[in-house]
């Protein structure tokens, strides 16, 4: 019997995993990757360190997911993070598990998860083609026949789609796959950037260009009502606020933007106080401190850059002395403190968003074999589907466990879905 033909568009994460799954399961694949070589966007993963999965419990790990999420849980029954972790720690990349149950090569090198990928393809024996971009896909009677790439024609009996989203485009994801999805067919939820650099009103953000504040506690406010918070750390750039509590809030904000509504963040600089107790160090430090002028005073509670910004915003002269403040000024500080707003006015682009909100309709999609209920012979995997996560591990989880299940699927290994 001949094996069975299957292409696979994207050597991303998704790609890979779903390439040598299929030829474990038997079929003859040929991966096409457009740039010179494949995972250049896993190579860059968590700081270089690549956050592969995270270890929490299946139902929590699908919350991250939001209103996505229920779409993935067929593929991580199948697929999960367990799998992962050995499959990665039995191809000589052992794992070490950190703060918030976020999983990394014990290496700290992401080159290496994707050095065990691209030899565990190889060994598979699927023929991979880099420097090579699928143009088209052929279909004939409706269904898939094969991928256009430049003059060549490369037949098969199924095509994989795992091109990834349009973040960082600089590692290939440039969006090619919506394109090919829509002329199969698909609907295409419009991508927009998520996890992404929000832009901030004024020259707030230009002055404290460079201040990270660790432990701080941000709230978005989407038309004045509280949306999301988040805790931990926050950088200021000279265009607005980065870090990991903004890329957890960024979703938010974007929405609101895109849909005309008002967007602000409000900064809480000691979460550890409640506002009483926080008044009650400022009346201590106030009067253990009634000789200083506000500007060393405030030294002792901000980072400099903060402490000019605290002081203009509250119209307090930076030489007012502690035993000057009344009590109805030590009030507002101690709100400021909690409460420090930031009014949003935009995002950064695609080239700066970690990950591609929107893709292919996962309406479309049979979540039990990752197969195009729209075009027979396709199978998407990846951030080219319509589903995103909070950083954490989860998008590579979802990238793989979705790849896992279409190359699986793709080889005729998982049957179909009764329902
Ligand atoms: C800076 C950064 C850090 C991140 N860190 C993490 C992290 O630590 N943990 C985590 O879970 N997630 C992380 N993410 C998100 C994660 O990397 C992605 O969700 C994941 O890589 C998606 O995998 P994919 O295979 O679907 O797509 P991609 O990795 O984008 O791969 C798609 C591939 O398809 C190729 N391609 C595109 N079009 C064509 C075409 N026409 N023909 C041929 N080839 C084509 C591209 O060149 C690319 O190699 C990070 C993202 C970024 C940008």
């Amino acid at each position: 019997m001949t094996a069975r033909k299957i292409i696979v568009v994207g050597g991303g994460a998704a790609g890979l995993m779903a390439a040598g799954q299929a030829a474990e399961a038997g079929a003859a694949v040929v991966l096409i990757e457009k740039m010179q070589r494949s995972g250049r966007k896993l190579s860059i993963t968590g700081k270089g360190r690549c956050n592969v999965t995270n270890v929490a419990e299946r139902e929590t790990f699908i919350s991250h997911f939001g209103t996505t999420g229920p779409f993935l849980r067929p593929a991580f029954e199948r697929y999960f993070s367990a799998d992962l972790v050995a499959f990665l720690e039995s191809h000589g990349v052992p794992l070490v598990t950190e703060r918030g149950g976020r999983v990394f090569p014990v290496s700290g090198r992401a080159p290496d998860v994707v050095h065990a990928f691209v030899q565990w393809v190889i060994r598979s024996g699927v023929i991979s083609h880099c420097r090579t971009r699928a143009d088209a896909l052929l279909l004939e009677t409706g269904r898939i026949a094969g991928v256009q790439c430049g003059a060549d024609t490369l037949r098969a009996d199924a095509v994989i789609l795992a091109t990834g989203g349009k973040s960082y485009p600089a590692t290939g994801s440039t969006g090619d796959g919506y394109d090919l999805a829509r002329t199969a067919g698909h609907t295409i939820v419009p991508p927009r950037p998520a996890l992404v650099p929000l832009e901030i009103d004024g020259n707030t953000a230009a002055r404290l260009d460079g201040l990270s504040l660790r432990n701080v506690r941000a709230t978005v406010l989407v038309d004045g009502d509280k949306r999301r918070e988040a805790f931990g750390e926050l950088l200021f750039t000279k265009f607005g606020v980065t870090g990991p509590v903004i890329m957890t809030l960024s979703g938010e904000a974007v929405e609101a933007v895109q849909s005309g509504c008002s967007a602000d963040l409000v900064i809480d600089l000691k979460p550890a106080l409640d506002s009483e107790k926080l008044d009650r160090r400022l009346q201590r430090d106030l009067e253990a401190r009634a000789e200083e002028p506000m500007r060393s005073l405030l030294r002792g509670l901000l980072p400099k850059p903060l402490v000019g910004v605290c002081l203009q915003k509250l119209g307090m002269p930076a030489h007012r002395l502690g035993r000057s403040v009344s009590a109805h000024d030590r009030k507002r500080l101690g709100c400021w403190l909690k409460a420090f707003p930031l009014s949003v006015t935009g995002h950064r682009s695609f080239e700066e968003a970690i990950v591609t909100a929107g893709g292919v309709d996962t309406n479309e999609i049979d979540p039990n074999r990752m197969a195009s209920r729209v075009c027979d012979g396709l199978f998407v995997a990846g951030e080219l589907l319509d589903v995103q996560a909070n950083t954490g591990g989860y998008n590579l989880q979802a990238a793989f466990s979705t790849g896992w299940l279409a190359g699986r699927s793709a080889a005729g290994g998982v049957p179909s879905s009764l329902v």
